[in-house]
């Protein structure tokens, strides 16, 4: 198949590319900058890949069999006024740019699968409740960029297959929260994160790749589909773990005011959090490779 993927050139974007090149599927990187993602996506390392910005994003999308949805200002950095409003406008930017791009091919080149990103944030958060697909969006900020970012995707054309897929904290070795978490971590000698009662609902970079893999080519991915591990746990066990496995102690708690230095508002992300299910997932199957947190944090960081 061909897939045309925005943000490809991100954390799980080019996980993704790479996972669909070695199934020798065909993949048009739709980007900002041809030059940044020719840096990522060199010819050598990645041979027949199309590389394209607007206005050529047309043309990618109208030879594809299916679009990846990834785009968005990262949310891990200080939030200014300035910036919460990009987080926003860049996911329903570039999520309009798209579905208005596959309702204008015409029938016989538009793509019939959209696989879109949305996140846990979806739910709100809470230290009680738990979350599956059909829980109400919660009232914050970040539930309310999810609704609009996820009612943009609604607008595609009904005859198009479409996966939303709340995804969690991701973990991996070279991005996403991790890597911001762990230089934090370790100066404070690697305790919990604020409390450490809020829940944190993970999952492994490899596992949110090969579901977004098997929403392009399962029809039965349709709808709504947690994008988290079937194991949420408290951050403090999870801290526990990271404790364990960077070799650190984990029992002087990071302050929260630690955090809120370096990630500024975007710090409640991981202050306040939510327990999500992947109730979707396991009715159809899908094979997580990383269950637990412990064996998760293990192979990325060991
Ligand atoms: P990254 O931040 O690593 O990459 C996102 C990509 O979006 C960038 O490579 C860039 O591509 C594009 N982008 C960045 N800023 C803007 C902007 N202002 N306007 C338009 N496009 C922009 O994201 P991840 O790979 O970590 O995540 C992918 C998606 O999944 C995101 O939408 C994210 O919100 C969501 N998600 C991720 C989670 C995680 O833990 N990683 C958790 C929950 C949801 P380019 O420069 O090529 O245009």
């Amino acid at each position: 198949m061909t897939v045309s993927v925005t943000g490809a050139t991100g954390f799980i974007g080019r996980r993704l590319v790479r996972r669909l090149q070695a199934d020798n599927h065909q993949v048009h990187v739709l980007t900002r900058s041809i030059s940044k993602a020719k840096l990522i996506f060199p010819d050598n390392g990645f041979p027949g890949i199309v590389i394209a910005e607007e206005p050529e994003w047309k043309d990618c999308i109208q030879g594809s069999t299916a679009v990846v949805n990834l785009a968005g200002l990262s949310i891990s950095t200080r939030w200014s006024p300035e910036i919460k409003k990009e987080i926003k406008q860049s996911r329903i930017r570039v999520t309009s740019k798209v579905v208005d791009l596959i309702n204008e091919s015409p029938e016989e080149v538009r793509p019939s699968v959209l696989v879109s990103a949305t996140a846990v944030g979806y739910y709100g958060t809470s230290e009680t409740k738990v979350f599956d697909e059909d829980s109400p969006a919660g009232n914050d900020y970040l539930a309310e960029v999810c609704r609009e970012w996820e009612a943009t995707a609604l607008r595609v054309n009904k005859d198009v297959r479409l996966a939303r897929i709340r995804i969690g904290v991701v973990l991996g070795k070279d991005g996403g929260a991790l890597a911001k978490m762990i230089p934090i971590f370790m100066m404070f000698a690697g305790g919990p994160l604020g409390s450490g009662q809020q829940w944190f609902s993970w999952i492994h970079l490899e596992d949110i790749v090969n579901l977004i893999y098997e929403a392009l080519t399962n029809p039965s991915y349709q709808g709504v589909i947690n994008g988290t591990a079937p194991n949420p746990v408290r951050l403090a066990e999870m801290c526990e773990h990271l404790g364990n496995v960077l070799g650190r102690p984990s029992w002087l708690p990071v302050p929260d005011f630690a955090l809120k230095a370096v990630l500024g508002e975007g710090a409640s992300v991981v202050l306040e959090g939510q327990r999500v299910m992947p109730a979707r997932a396991k009715e159809l199957g899908f094979p997580f490779k990383y269950r637990y947190v412990k064996d998760a944090l293990k192979a990325i960081l060991s």
